[in-house]
Parts: C-alpha cells; structure tokens; sequence
C-alpha cells in the first residue's frame, strides 16, 4: 500500500493498493492532510521509446555475439529501470547490417525476459542518407522485403523506421506493409518524404514520426501537398515523437505542435546517446564521425562544425528530466511562434499533461495502453514516487523553476 500521496488527475491525496503486482485500487484518503504542500507525487513509470547505445554499437565488431550484445542490453534496462523508465525501447544506428541483426538478436532473448525491454527500433537502416544526421550514410540501405525478413527473423524488431521515399516507391510500400502485419510500429524519420508520399505510407501503416524537427527535411511548396511537418502536423493518423531536451526543438514550437497535433498525438522521449553514461573523454568517435559534448554539458555536437546552429549527436538528458521539462514548459506562458500564445496552467495539470507525453501515449502508440502508461486499477504497478518542489536559486531561462527529483521506483509492484 502506498499512503498519502498526489496522484495525476485526482483532487488530494491518495492511497494505491497494490496486489500480484498489479494496481488493485486508487482511493482519496479518508483523513487527508489539511496542508498539501510537501506530498510526494506519484507517476506511472516513464516510458523511453528511443535511447541509442553509441559507443557500445560502434565498438562491437562481426564477432561479438548476441548473447554479449543481451548482457550488455540488461545492464542498460536496468540502469534506466533504476532512474525511472520502466519502459525501454533501445535504437540501433546505421551500422553494418551483421552488427545490427547481432544486436537484435541479443535484444530477443532481453525481451523474452519480459522485464521492461521492449524491444528496438531499428532506426538507422533504412533511413534517408540525405537526412542521416550523425549517422554514417555508408550503412544506409534501400528498403526491400528480403532485408526485412533478415531482421524480422532476429524476433528483436518492436519498431522501424522507413524513410517512403526511398528506394522503388512499391517495394517501400511493401516493406511498411508487412512490417506492420508482422505487429511491429512503423515510424517516418529522418526523411523528407512529401506530403502525399507520407500519406501513402500511413495508408500502408505508418503510426508516428520519429524525432519530429530533426533530420526531418521538409518543404513549405505546394508540390506534392506539401512536406513532412505539414503532414505530420495535420494527419491525424499520424502520432509525433519529439526530443524533450528542449534543445533539439525551441520550446515554443514543442507547444505550438501540442496545441495543433493535441495532446494524445504527441510522445516525448530522449533520444539519448549514450545509454549507459557519458564517455569519460569529451571527444567521441562513432561510426567514424567525431562529436563532442557542449562546453555547458547540455548537448552533443558533430565535432567538424564551428557553426551556430551545430549538428546534435542525440541528447544527453534522462527521461526523468524530459518529464521536468514538460512540468516546467506547461506551468509557464510561453509565447508561440505559429500560436500567438500559450498560457501555463498548474503545477497539478502540467503533470497530468507531462505524464501523458511521457508514459501514457508512447504506451498506447506500442498497443500496450492496457497494461501499462497510467495509474489506473489492472494496469502493472510501475509507479515512481517523485518529489516536485520549486528549485531554490532558480533563474529563468537557466535551469527549470519546478524540479523532479526521484526517490523511489516500483516494477510490477516490487520495489526496485
Ligand atoms: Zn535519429
């Protein structure tokens, strides 16, 4: 039992019973404290669909072997568990497609542990190389069905990206198709489709576009109806996925594609590089491009540009400070960019909304909305116990006004 607590979407404090690991009953404590203040909140654990494990991917060779590759996918699952993802989709880049079925292949036996792995997203391979971003473009390949069924026969697919522009128009249609038939998630990323080409991929099953805004190329001409944001924008077939660091994305426009696409329709994520930490060097080489962490340490940059508008290397938040950053981005007024304004509401509704960018829609995007993603009786008891208090020394612009903080992590009930 879970005493005394605030719960996302109800009024005062509550208690949450917990039975066979499941949430048994939510109900407002009969003798609530008069004094809100100091409460602990709880959340339904995070949900992450995309973290890429950089620097393991690029040090592994043709010879290390999908049980090497599972270890190494534990210690990661259980490293995020600890900080609060109790849901965890991990991203393979473009790489040499014998390193990435190795990889996929470790990541099934990790998924038949059924723990909070849930399987990758195999993001890089077939990409736009035009918009690869830090990827290498030399291990982009051309959508086709035997490459699929290289992958699918991993049983380590949970998500895929495919670029529709690519290669024959039918064979990519195809590839979607089947890809979807097979239950994986189809995703458009790193791509600069148009319009009417992306609408075309929905129609094959496409669900959501990866990382919206970046390597996301797009055209603002009539041509083709239009580009990939406008699409992504205004289909309402298609979910979004976005960056939370509130770099890879200017807040405002994060607000602006929330109040346009509305709230169900937009999942936050990482997208973090490096799964298990940090490089102990600054400077990192992967898949034979340079990067270095930002001077500031709040993001990753391609080390050959001087430029002010650097290329990202993947973020470098968790996706406990995503969540904060939604907290904070809802509670302020934030002036918009294509909206004139967007005016911030209470602390108790910026975490009902954050919670659903952040653990509610990536669980409903995966199907799995009914077993996990709220706290609500029946659904897995994965329930984080955050403090949320204003940061003393906060100053706008510089740090977040409301800081998250974890103190406790349940998986399916058990403490971990
Ligand atoms: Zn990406």
């Amino acid at each position: 039992m879970i005493r005394n607590v605030l719960v996302p979407g109800r009024d005062g404090p509550c208690s949450i019973s917990i039975s066979d690991g499941c949430i048994a009953s939510i109900q407002a404590e009969a003798e609530a404290a008069e004094c809100q203040e100091g409460l602990l909140w709880a959340l339904p654990g995070l949900i992450d669909l995309q973290v890429n494990d950089m620097t393991w991917l690029d040090s592994s060779t043709s010879r290390t072997t999908p049980e090497e590759h599972a270890a190494r996918i534990r210690h990661v699952r259980d490293l995020h568990l600890k900080q609060g993802v109790t849901g965890l989709v991990l991203a393979t880049l473009a790489a040499p497609l014998d390193i990435v079925k190795a990889y996929l292949e470790g990541s099934a036996r990790v998924v038949n542990d059924d723990s909070s792995f849930y399987g990758c997203l195999v993001e890089g391979t077939f990409m736009n190389p035009d918009c690869c971003g830090c990827h290498n473009k030399d291990y982009i390949y051309s959508p086709s069905l035997s490459r699929l069924h290289e992958l699918i026969s991993t049983r380590g697919v949970r998500m895929l990206n495919v670029a529709p522009e690519m290669g024959n128009a039918e064979d990519t249609i195809d590839v979607i198709r089947a890809a979807t038939r097979e239950g994986i998630t189809v995703g458009t990323g790193h791509a600069k489709p148009s319009a009417r080409t992306l609408r075309n991929a929905v129609e094959a099953g496409c669900k959501y576009i990866i990382h919206l805004g970046n390597a996301s190329g797009s055209s603002l001409k009539a041509f083709g109806d239009g580009g990939m944001i406008e699409e992504a924008l205004r289909n309402d077939d298609l979910n979004i996925t976005v960056i939370g660091d509130c770099i890879h994305v200017h807040p405002s426009i994060l607000l602006d594609w929330i109040a346009r696409k509305s709230l169900d329709r937009v999942i936050a994520y990482s997208d973090q590089a490096f799964a298990a930490g940090l490089p102990s060097s600054n400077r990192f080489r992967v898949f034979g491009r340079d990067g270095c962490l930002a001077e500031d340490r709040t993001h990753l940059r391609v080390d050959d540009l001087e430029s002010d508008v650097p290329l990202l290397f993947g973020s470098c938040v968790t996706m406990l400070k995503v969540f904060e950053n939604f907290v904070n981005l809802f509670t302020r007024d934030v002036q918009g960019i294509y909206y004139r304004h967007h005016a911030g509401v209470a602390l108790s509704n910026a975490v009902a909304k954050a919670v659903q960018l952040c653990s509610t829609n990536p669980a409903k995007l995966l199907g799995k909305d009914e077993v996990v993603g709220s706290l609500r009786p029946g659904l897995e008891a994965n329930i984080l116990l955050v403090k949320i208090i204003e940061r003393i020394g906060y100053k706008e612009g510089v740090n977040n006004k409301y800081q998250v903080s974890l103190l406790k992590v349940f998986y399916k009930g058990q403490t971990v």
